[in-house]
């Protein structure tokens, strides 16, 4: 008797733990976090990652801002 489907899962980035995996049978993306697991059609991990891309650009943008901020305090105080 054969298995009627098996699962080719590869790695597609990340080690355990925390890592992203993609079955080519079910052509699923999954997140592996910790004990947590998302599976994702292609296009909705795509859309994530997009959206990962976005949010981790605003975190550096922010961070850039108050170390601006923060610096634009500390020369006021001088003058
Ligand atoms: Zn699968």
């Amino acid at each position: 008797m054969k298995s009627s489907k098996t699962c080719h899962r590869i790695v597609l980035a990340g080690e355990e733990g925390c890592r992203v995996l993609y079955c080519e049978d079910c052509k699923v993306a999954e997140l592996e976090i910790g004990a947590m697991s998302l599976r994702l059609e292609t296009h909705a991990f795509e859309s994530l990652a997009v959206m990962m891309r976005q949010a981790e650009q605003r975190l550096a943008l922010a961070k850039a801002a108050r170390l601006e901020e923060r610096f634009n305090a500390r020369s006021g105080n001088v003058h």
